[in-house]
């Protein structure tokens, strides 16, 4: 039987096996060590062949190292056999490798025990790849949800959206902070608009507001070139970068990637991820994924925009900016509305003699004129409850809340007197200038009144003034 070539033969192919095997005698005792397990391990043969410290070695966890070993026991004395069991073992370098085994026991030709046969494959990489993939699946139905929940939003209902979306991302990764910043449309400064924190991180969204730019300038940069910032470790950050890396230090952060939000091709803003008090690293395919959440919070932010535009534009007359005739409908009907406790004051002004002004000069000096008053107006009315509207034509209205009778005859008399200051050539007109008329009408607080009775009386008011002369105010209360 020695001379048998076969057996050489057979220690050759598990000598140079690509697989781990070795063989253990029925105490544990390693019996045989191939090339491979050499490698894998990091132990050579003379190491291990003849005793049983590299159950130690492999399974230094004492729990650990006791299941593994039961479970050699189990193959040997029990007959088990095991086919792709994983385990980890550690490595000479104290490295971590998963393992898969296969092992069964074998005998003699006499049929007395001889030990185990064990083969492992390993399985590290392998493992790592299908983790990753697995990771990279769950971030990819991470987002089909966000993108589901932001088709169809409705403007109001865009805030509570991304911050949701900042929750599943940032719980996703395990952040400590997910968030968006906008820019200013000066680019000067920047403001954190909506902030996710894990339980017991601090948040920043009172403090981080109107943030300079050009301070943070390495990450800005960046950001308004379209590129993400990805910063594995914050402590690495090069000099360029030495303000962020205290206000990032401050923050506690260790890792941190910022993604751009761009829409027409311009950043305005970023989604940013922070890793506090832990290492993180993005792969390239999370980052691409993460670039897609951004878009859709773009794309949302983009459109909320432009419905805002459109809301406000259909408040909003075009010629003089001033509220318009359905702002002001709306505004008169709010404040006379049944729970009105102060007094209220209208105005309505009408330029005097328009016509033939409009006549003399033209459409587009008329224009020019309506828009003069307009400011008169605005600047005249300035109380932040006060509504300056353009009610028709040449003619304008004021609505004047917590305002007398008094009160509002004097605003009045302000704005009729500045019109007339502003000397604007009106050769048809008595005192050779644009003037203006106003009826003023007011109703005491506490008591009931319907738009139409104050705008009726105010506008009474106005044609006796126009009766009476021009560029005068006349006033009465309901
Ligand atoms: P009165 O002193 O009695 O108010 O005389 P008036 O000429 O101003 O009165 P009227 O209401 O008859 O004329 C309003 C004129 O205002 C008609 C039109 O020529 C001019 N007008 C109305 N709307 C506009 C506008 O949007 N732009 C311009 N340029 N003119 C307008
Ligand atoms: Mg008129
Ligand atoms: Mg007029």
């Amino acid at each position: 039987m020695a001379a048998d070539p076969s057996g050489c033969f057979h220690s050759q192919i598990i000598e140079y096996a690509p697989v781990w095997v070795n063989t253990l005698d029925p105490e544990g005792r390693v019996t045989l060590w191939n090339r491979a397990a050499e490698r894998i391990s990091g132990y050579s043969r003379e190491e291990v062949v003849g005793h049983a410290s590299i159950w130690e070695w492999l399974f230094p966890d004492s729990d650990y190292r006791a299941a593994v070993f039961a479970e050699g026991q189990a193959i040997i004395h029990e007959g088990r056999e095991i086919a792709g069991l994983e385990s980890i073992i550690r490595t000479r370098s104290g490295e971590q490798r998963t393992l898969s085994w296969y092992a069964q026991r074998f005998f003699d030709a006499e049929g007395t025990l001889l030990g185990a046969s064990v083969m492992g494959e390993d399985i590290t990489e392998r493992k790592q790849l299908e983790l990753r993939a697995q990771h990279q699946y769950r971030l990819q139905e991470v987002v089909s949800a966000i993108s589901a929940q932001f088709a169809d939003l409705s403007a109001d209902a865009v805030d509570a959206a991304v911050v949701q979306a900042l929750q599943r991302l940032g719980e996703f990764f395990r952040m400590g902070r997910a968030y968006v910043i906008c820019f200013r449309p000066d680019h000067e400064t920047m403001d954190l608009v909506s902030e996710w924190c894990a339980p017991g991180v601090a948040p920043f969204l009172d403090e981080m507001q109107g943030i300079p730019m050009e301070a943070h300038g390495w990450v800005t940069r960046q950001i308004r070139q379209g590129h993400p910032v990805h910063v594995p470790d914050v402590g690495a950050l090069p000099e360029a970068a030495v303000v962020e890396q205290a206000e990032f230090r401050r923050q506690d952060i260790e890792s941190l990637l910022l993604i751009p939000l761009i829409s027409d091709q311009k950043a305005f803003g970023l989604l940013g991820l922070d890793s506090v008090a832990r290492h993180y690293e993005w792969s390239p395919e999370q980052i691409a994924v993460l670039q897609v959440v951004a878009d859709i919070i773009a794309g949302t932010f983009a459109r909320k925009e432009v419905e805002a535009e459109l809301a406000r534009q259909a408040r909003v007359d075009g010629l003089t900016g001033l509220a318009n005739r359905r702002e002001f409908d709306a505004v008169l009907e709010r404040e006379c509305g049944s729970r009105r406790e102060v007094n209220l004051a209208l105005l309505m002004i009408d330029i005097d003699h328009f016509k033939p002004y409009n006549d003399r000069f033209g459409h587009q000096r008329g224009d020019d004129c309506l828009r003069q008053v307009a400011e008169v107006l605005r600047a005249a009315a300035h109380r932040p409850t006060d509504l300056v509207a353009r009610y028709g034509g040449e003619e304008f209205a004021c609505i004047l809340p917590d305002t007398t009778l008094e009160g509002a005859r004097a605003v009045a008399e302000r704005v009729r007197r500045k019109v007339e200051s502003l000397q604007l050539g009106h050769p048809d007109n008595v005192k050779d200038a644009v003037t203006v008329s106003i009826g003023v009408s007011a109703v005491d607080g506490g008591r009931s009144v319907a738009p139409e009775d104050l705008l009726g009386e105010a506008d009474r008011q106005l044609y006796r003034a126009k009766r009476e002369g021009r560029n005068r105010v006349c006033a009465a209360g309901l």
